[in-house]
């Protein structure tokens, strides 16, 4: 493209120019932190949240390194409108990722609405959707609605029961699933557990999650 020319692909931490349309040169892809870990059991992703629930399977891509590149590369996906940054989280995932037995469907974390709206797209889409594409494996954006902002939200809503699981609901019934939930960084696994219980309040399902990064 002649635009190539006029504006070369440069690296987005030392602005380097580099071929192709990678986002980081050689020298900052190895400032990234990745965990190096298996989608399975022997990880930290897995220890951190068997405690909170059932758990088949875990994979998180990075470590979360405050004031580090992992934490800017995810700031600008949130925030600066580089949705397109999911793609190559999607690449570098999926150039790790193996699955002995896929899960059946893959389900993103929602935004509330209204945080979607104003950001205008949820970051997972397009990270979920380049896996999905390349595992053949199923994906599903609308399983899951958002009922609160937050949970500081639903903790002051009058109508709640007391219990923070329900800051999600499903909009529609599945059983018998090997579901693979996606989100962008696990720091408490709170957000996790709750799209979890509501996934294994059905019949026969089991859950197993992937996140760009673990904090
Ligand atoms: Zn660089």
């Amino acid at each position: 493209m002649i635009l190539d020319f006029i504006l070369p692909n440069r690296c987005l931490q030392c602005n380097l120019i580099i071929g192709g349309k990678d986002l980081l040169c050689q020298d900052c892809m190895l400032q990234i932190s990745f965990t190096h870990q298996q989608f399975g059991r022997d990880n930290e992703l897995f220890d951190r949240c068997s405690p909170l629930f059932p758990l088949e399977n875990a994979f998180a891509l990075m470590n979360f390194q405050q004031n580090g590149l992992s934490q800017k590369i995810l700031h600008q996906l949130k925030y600066a409108e580089k949705e397109y940054y999911a793609h190559h989280i999607a690449e570098w995932t999926i150039e790790k990722l193996s699955f002995e037995n896929p899960p059946d469907l893959m389900v993103t974390i929602p935004l509330h609405p209204k945080k979607e709206n104003k950001r205008g797209y949820n970051q997972l889409h397009l990270f979920a959707k380049s896996i999905s594409e390349h595992f053949n494996i199923p994906l599903d954006n609308n399983l899951l609605k958002r009922n609160f902002y937050n949970q500081a939200q639903a903790k002051k809503d009058k109508n709640h029961r007391e219990n923070l699981y329900d800051i999600f609901s499903t909009t529609r019934e599945i059983t018998n699933q090997h579901v693979l939930l996606i989100d962008d960084v696990l720091t408490t696994g709170n957000t996790m557990a709750s799209a979890v219980w509501e996934i294994l309040k059905y019949q026969g399902n089991k859950v197993s999650i992937l996140t760009m990064a673990i904090d």
